[in-house]
């Protein structure tokens, strides 16, 4: 009888106790249903101080499915997904959210279009299920990157994704250390199949993305797909040195001859000066962010460090990986 295929699910999880029995629970009851599968659930504690650790050291007690790696500290999702990718041995990886966002209802048809010849199946938000100022950062950051990213990368992307063993593989050898999945998937090529799904709300505990986490992720994602960010800071140096060029053309021209020439000069000279100085802090400043990440880069340092684990590597690579 031949082999049957081997299905990972990789699961990151930071501090989740109140979720993750509930999680372990829905997903079970989907993977019972894929008989035809050898199964593997990979949980990835990402440096958890609450129980988490224990409740995945109980539910691999009790489920020999379950194998888990945990971080030293924590080191964010993005690593945590890296390291996921790494330990996972499945023919095929699902990755997802384990506070119930992302359904895993969704996993036997995933599976299926994996069989019926997709490589990578990506899932991205039909609808937003969170509060309004976090969808309307969500919107501009998206419209952002599709402007300017060289690589297609639609509104609403998530992790929430299969990738076939070829895809894991690609996605193991980038090295990067400022890490943005959806946009390092849709890279890979391998014509993504993309599909809609509704996220649920959160059943408990809450989320890990404040506002400062969430600038992070968009500034990684655009500095890293949008090659022409520099040019963009060049184009605002360019056009705030016009800017303050005409304002002082306007000063000579039109208030020179008005009454109290000398404070209205003066007032428009200042306004020119500060439109010029900005100008040359935005490029510069995202210059300077360039070269921190290049700096960060060359630092090589590995983007986990584990502590507990219960899986090994299966890439030679994952003891290599760079950055952070
Ligand atoms: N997560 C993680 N490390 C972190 C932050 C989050 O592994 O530093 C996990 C978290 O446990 C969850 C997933 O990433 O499984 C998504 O996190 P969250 O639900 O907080 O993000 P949101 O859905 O609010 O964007
Ligand atoms: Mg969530």
């Amino acid at each position: 009888m031949p082999a049957r295929p081997r299905l990972s699910v990789v699961c990151p999880a930071y501090q989740e106790e109140d979720v993750l029995p509930r999680f372990h629970a829905a997903l079970s009851d989907v993977l019972d249903r894929l008989t035809d599968y050898e199964l593997e659930i990979l949980y990835v504690d990402d440096g958890s101080r609450d129980r988490t650790l224990d409740v995945i050291r109980g539910l691999a007690a009790a489920d020999p499915r379950v194998r888990y790696v945990s971080f030293s500290r924590n080191f964010g999702k993005e690593a945590a997904l890296a390291a996921g990718l790494e330990h996972a041995t499945g023919d095929a990886v699902v990755t997802l959210d384990t506070d119930l966002q992302h359904p895993p209802e969704l996993i036997p048809d995933l599976v299926a279009r994996w069989q019926a010849g997709a490589d990578l199946i990506l899932l991205y938000r039909e609808r937003e299920v969170e509060r309004l100022p976090k969808r309307v950062g969500s919107w501009v950051f998206y419209r952002l990157l599709q402007w300017s990213s060289a690589v297609p990368i639609r509104p609403s992307s998530t992790d929430y994704c299969l990738m076939a063993r070829p895809a894991v593989d690609a996605m193991v050898r980038l090295t990067e250390s400022h890490r943005y999945t959806p946009g390092l998937v849709r890279w890979l090529g391998f014509t993504p199949v993309e599909l809609p799904f509704t996220p649920a709300r959160r059943p408990a505990g809450h989320t890990k993305f404040p506002f400062g986490a969430l600038v992070r992720l968009a500034t990684n994602a655009l500095m890293s797909f949008a090659p022409s960010l520099p040019r963009l800071a060049a184009m605002a140096g360019v056009v705030a040195t016009g800017a303050s060029w005409l304002a002082c053309a306007a000063a000579v021209a039109v208030l020179v001859p008005l009454s109290e020439p000398a404070a209205r000069v003066g007032l428009v000279l200042l306004t020119a000066l500060h439109l010029f100085a900005a100008g040359g802090l935005v490029a510069a400043g995202v210059l300077g962010e360039y070269a921190a990440r290049i700096y960060d880069q060359a630092k090589g340092r590995p983007v986990y460090v584990v502590k507990e684990s219960t899986a090994e590597a299966a890439h030679g690579v994952a003891r290599m990986r760079r950055a952070a």
